[in-house]
């Protein structure tokens, strides 16, 4: 029942990334300067112990302790050692752990994942200039792997903070990681950056680029470090040393040119590597995210290895903005959200609200084809009713609070399922009423926090197209097979052909934490494992991902624009059917429990909508379209005939608009032509006089004239088609 967000590829919001970034006093690093020799990395045993290298190739290489993957690239070619960004190092057998970290202590896990040590068993991102100390597993990655493409951008976010202090010395340093889409850093500075200032910035990082100088790694003792930090008021920096290592360590530094950052690596080569970048938005940031702490400047970017990769990438952003449903709704006059009644609550207006007819009945009369039963269930039931299902204790953030009636307590409704369980349980079922599939365009209510909301997206009441499957164990494969079938029957539908799907199962490990049986789950996880394998649906596997109550499968729709929406999901339920003690009896005359599946296909109504708009920037299919077409008569001579036109049409079950305003016909055809009208039909004597129609259709233009009845003809085929190319 999770809603998942969307991968949007916008300038998003931080999440936690590879770590950290530093300039250091200025004493320190002259120190570090004249101690030179680009100052050998730590962990050098300088002996001449062989460790093994395993190539993904199969192959293995014997070097010395101490030998670097660029030299093992040299050693292959150098056209591989020139091709490498950076190594991805799996140890092998034995560990050396250099971690110069602290645990996290979780109150901020972005940065803490940025700085807090690493597993040191697991595989790792290194410099191709680390020196390797023990045995292991080496890839070295290209421009094409996300990996490097990460690194890249946290490099550039160095190249930005060199920049920076270049041109404004007096900036203080926060960390600079690379996030999703790009990479930031935060900046104290009392005066803001201005936009000149930004471009200037740009400029400026593209003489760091031009200079190309090497990323050297470094180490400095942690007080003499912390000592420098606190002199030049770098409080920032000070916070992350104290905070991430060990007293007595040697602290990780990055160099490059004159530019020294606390930072634990790893980086690209050298300066150059940042060939593709661009600066901005600027955006404003409380030091630790506490209003009482100094406001920062937070300065975004994004970085790629080529030009044209950087190019594409505001190519689709500037295509996203176009897309966005919220504009789209208010220009199309689709929907709307309203101050007075509240954030999070939609308006549909008879625009939008046609689609969602259309859209909504489609899902009906496809529940009954495929033998669901339809039900409806109250929007408020007595808070009794929620201890039960055990909601007033797991789910209680995302309710509503309760209301006082006079006879008890009531809570809106935030899932259907607990309604549809009492319809099951209203009578005594055997086997033979097995399954029994309940489904229930059902509006339900979520607290989200304010500031979350985002248009249909993120909402705090929405129509969920839910439904629950009661079954006995030896059903659950069928009755997924079916819910899948009916998965890929919308996603076809409406005119998506790519989706994704995950199986999320659950860690026997913490048998604690998950309801039902271990025979149970097994069952279910291999009915859904077969179910997916037998079709042939690629899926990844997520242990430990299930909720508590049983596995899922999410499926995940590709937009036209390559992004992920999460929209379908089927869920087992070991949990409520003991909960609320349901029953069948079996063929064996006994009393068993079914199991049950609660599953949602659009997800709900107002994201799929969303979705939609999006997807189709607003121009929908001729079968989903608000006006399927326009009519424009040429003069007011034409408008008994525009009259004429229009309920032929209408008879046939088309949704038409007149134009009858003392315009131009060229106006009106642009207004239609605005609102991304599928047909717009004009006509004058020449027409009117043949029984006939001018015919324009959206995308394509003047098709020009045809008789009124082979007009009729082929867009009720196109409609009964659910046409998605008009
Ligand atoms: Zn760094
Ligand atoms: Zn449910």
């Amino acid at each position: 029942m999770r809603r998942g967000s969307p991968t949007a590829d916008g300038l998003s919001p931080p999440r936690s990334t590879s770590h950290p970034a530093t300039f250091y006093p200025q004493d320190l690093a002259a120190s570090l300067r004249s101690s030179r020799g680009p100052h050998k990395v730590s962990i050098t045993h300088m002996s001449t112990n062989m460790i093994a290298v395993h190539l993904p190739d199969g192959s293995i290489r014997e070097v010395p302790s101490g030998t670097t993957p660029l030299d093992i690239a040299n050693s292959i070619s150098p056209r591989l050692a020139a091709a490498s960004v950076v190594a991805r190092v799996t140890p092998l057998g034995g560990t050396t752990t250099q971690s110069d970290g602290k645990a996290s202590t979780g109150e901020d896990s972005g940065e803490a994942s940025m700085y807090a040590a690493e597993d040191a068993a697991a595989p790792r991102l290194v410099d191709l200039s680390a020196p390797l100390s023990v045995s292991v597993k080496l890839e070295l990655l290209k421009e094409n792997d996300p990996d490097a493409l990460k690194v890249l951008r946290h490099s550039a976010a160095h190249v930005l903070a060199t920049a920076v202090l270049e041109l404004f010395p007096e900036t203080k340093l926060g960390h600079g990681p690379a996030t999703d889409s790009g990479f930031f850093y935060d900046f104290y500075r009392e005066k803001p950056f201005t936009p000149e200032d930004l471009a200037a910035i740009e400029t400026k990082m593209a003489a760091v680029v031009a200079r190309n100088d090497p990323f050297i790694h470094e180490f400095a003792p942690r007080d003499k470090s912390l000592e420098g930090f606190e002199r030049d008021g770098d409080f920032m920096k000070t916070h992350f040393v104290t905070k991430f290592t060990e007293p007595g360590a040697e602290v990780s530094f990055y160099r490059n040119g004159n530019f020294v950052d606390f930072c634990r690596g790893p980086h690209v080569p050298s300066t150059g590597r940042v060939k593709a970048f661009k600066v901005g938005p600027l955006a404003g940031a409380y030091w630790l995210g506490d209003e009482k702490n100094p406001q920062l400047q937070r300065v975004y970017g994004t970085a790629f290895f080529s030009q044209k990769d950087l190019d594409a990438h505001f190519a689709r952003l500037e295509e996203a903005a176009r897309r966005d449903h919220r504009v789209l709704g208010k220009q199309l006059d689709l929907f709307s959200i309203q101050e007075l009644a509240g954030a999070g609550l939609i308006f549909w207006h008879p625009r939008g609200a046609i689609i969602r007819k259309i859209m909504e009945d489609w899902m009906r009369d496809e529940c009954l084809r495929r033998g669901y039963l339809l039900v409806y269930t109250p929007h408020v039931m007595r808070r009794e009713l929620w201890k039960v299902s055990g909601h007033e204790g797991f789910y209680s953030g995302n309710m509503y609070t309760p209301m006082e009636l006079d006879d008890a307590e009531y809570r809106l409704k935030p899932m259907n399922c607990p309604g549809h369980i009492l319809i099951y349980k209203n009578s005594p079922k055997s086997y033979r009423d097995l399954p029994q599939r309940y489904a229930e365009l059902g509006n339900v209510y979520r607290y989200e926090r304010s500031g979350t909301m985002h248009g249909l997206l993120r909402v705090r009441g929405f129509t969920q197209d839910d439904a629950h499957i009661f079954c006995t164990p030896q059903q659950i494969e069928s009755e997924v097979a079916a819910c899948i079938d009916f998965a890929e029957a919308v996603l076809k539908t409406f005119g998506f052909k790519e989706y994704k799907v995950e199986l999320s199962t659950w860690d026997p490990s913490d048998r604690a934490h998950y309801a039902g049986s271990n025979e149970n789950w097994d069952l279910a996880i291999r009915s859904l494992d077969n179910v997916l394998k037998s079709r042939g649906i690629p899926y990844k596997t997520i242990p430990g991902e299930a909720a508590f109550y049983g596995p899922k499968i999410d499926v995940k729709l590709v937009d036209v624009l390559g992004r992920l929406w999460q929209l379908s999901t089927v869920q087992f339920d070991f949990n409520l059917p003991a909960r609320f003690e349901l029953e069948y009896v079996g063929e064996d005359g006994e009393r068993h429990q079914p199991v049950m599946v609660h599953r949602a296909l659009f997800g709900s109504v107002e994201r799929f909508f969303g979705v939609l708009i999006e997807h189709y920037a607003g121009a929908f299919p001729l079968w989903l379209a608000p006006v399927q077409i326009g009519l424009v008569p040429i003069s007011e001579k034409h408008v008994a005939y525009a009259a004429k036109v229009e309920s032929a049409l209408r008879a046939a079950g088309f949704r038409t608009e007149s134009d009858l305003r003392n315009e131009k016909m060229n106006a009106k055809i642009r207004d239609f032509a605005n609102q991304k009208t599928p047909y717009i039909l004009v006509f004058g004597d020449k027409e009117e006089g043949a029984g006939a129609v001018s015919v324009r259709t959206r995308g394509k233009g003047d098709q020009g004239s045809m008789p009124l009845t082979d007009f009729i003809a082929k867009a009720t085929s196109l409609v009964e088609m659910q046409s998605t190319e008009l």
